[in-house]
């Protein structure tokens, strides 16, 4: 039987702020927008580089695919393929980044980045630059009413798929 390695950098999970948002009472009100047990999609809290900026949590504390177990590993692509369609649903754009380095809170949780053809600020690279701006201020963040408008959407649309992002294209 393969070992499964451990983490060593992940914190424990009462030092992991990832693992703190999917408790705390506010933020699951306002950008969690649902779970299915392994994983669990929120939209990019306050301040958000961009409506429709998802991210995809393991709900279980782990520092990346390495760690995986194998009920996780095998169910991994179809949970990131159908967080991917619900950004594309919700914001029309042509294109979803998937980005994670799991740096900043060492719990696995995938940047889903809605790449706009004619805005060149979300392309490639740049779209770092972008979330550096956000992030310092010299950008404007994402209009919290229209955060609050597009996760109250892809509520709906999780909900109408059987509590999961079954989405299909
Ligand atoms: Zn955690």
């Amino acid at each position: 039987m393969t070992q499964v390695p451990s983490q060593p950098s992940a914190a424990p999970p009462g030092d992991c702020g990832v693992c703190r948002l999917h408790v705390d009472p506010t933020a699951r009100h306002r950008w969690q927008i649902g779970s299915d047990g392994l994983w669990l999609l929120r939209h990019h809290p306050d301040p958000a580089p961009l409506a429709g900026w998802l991210i995809l949590d393991a709900v279980r504390h782990l520092g990346g695919p390495i760690a995986f177990r194998p009920d996780e590993a095998a169910a991994w692509g179809g949970a990131v393929q159908r967080a991917s369609w619900l950004v594309q649903a919700l914001t029309g754009c042509e294109r979803v980044y998937a980005i994670a380095f799991g740096e900043g809170a060492r719990h696995l949780h995938l940047h889903l980045i809605p790449r706009r053809e004619r805005d060149a600020a979300t392309e490639a690279w740049a779209v770092a630059d972008l979330y550096r701006a956000v992030a310092s201020g010299t950008r404007p963040a994402a209009d919290p009413v229209a955060v609050a408008e597009l996760v109250a959407r892809a509520r709906g649309l999780w909900g109408a798929a059987g509590g999961g992002p079954t989405l299909a294209p």
